[in-house]
């Protein structure tokens, strides 16, 4: 075995197999992404940044259950209610702190109304933890800004449930 070993490494043996794989791979058809201007399919099912949606006549899903509060593994959802003059529950405060999101979708899933969603959007970051903190304006301004994608994926999602 160690007069094998010397011959390998004399004829460079390891070497011309390594080189022999990479040559077997040089004229292959290439699938590299070139990210940002290719992009990869995505689910409809993608679990992105958070939006809390509204119904079509502008009023707020959110009935203020506090299910996803309730539910979220991370403890990162924070919500205050207060009832309305009409007797109904809203939301005064509806806080997710990102930097604790795990982005399990249980939040989502919890919700009866279909109120808080996870979008198909990924391309954000922040470099302050406040950053991170998103306020209930900010998840409406997304609701509103997406509703024609996350309606169409909720559709779909809906044949799974
Ligand atoms: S996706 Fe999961 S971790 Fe993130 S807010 Fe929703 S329940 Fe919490
Ligand atoms: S987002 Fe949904 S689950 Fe969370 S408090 Fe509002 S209605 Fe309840």
């Amino acid at each position: 075995m160690k007069i094998w070993r010397t011959i390998k490494s004399f004829f460079l043996l390891e070497l011309l197999r390594g080189l022999r794989q990479t040559g077997s791979h040089l004229f292959e058809h290439k699938i590299t992404v070139q990210y940002p201007e290719e992009k990869t399919p995505q689910s409809p099912r993608f679990r992105g940044l958070h939006a809390l949606r509204r119904y079509p006549n502008g009023e707020e899903r959110c009935i203020a259950c506090k299910l996803c509060e309730a539910v979220c593994p991370a403890i990162a959802i924070t919500i205050e209610s207060e009832p309305r003059e009409d007797g109904s529950r809203r939301t005064t405060r509806y806080d997710i702190d990102l930097s604790k999101c795990i982005y399990c979708g249980f939040c989502e899933e919890a919700c009866p109304v279909d109120s808080i969603v996870l979008s198909r959007v990924f391309e954000y970051h922040a470099e302050e933890h406040d950053e991170l903190l998103i306020t209930k304006e900010k998840l409406l301004e997304i609701g509103e800004r997406l509703e024609d994608e996350l309606a169409a994926d909720r559709a779909v999602e809906a044949k799974y449930r």
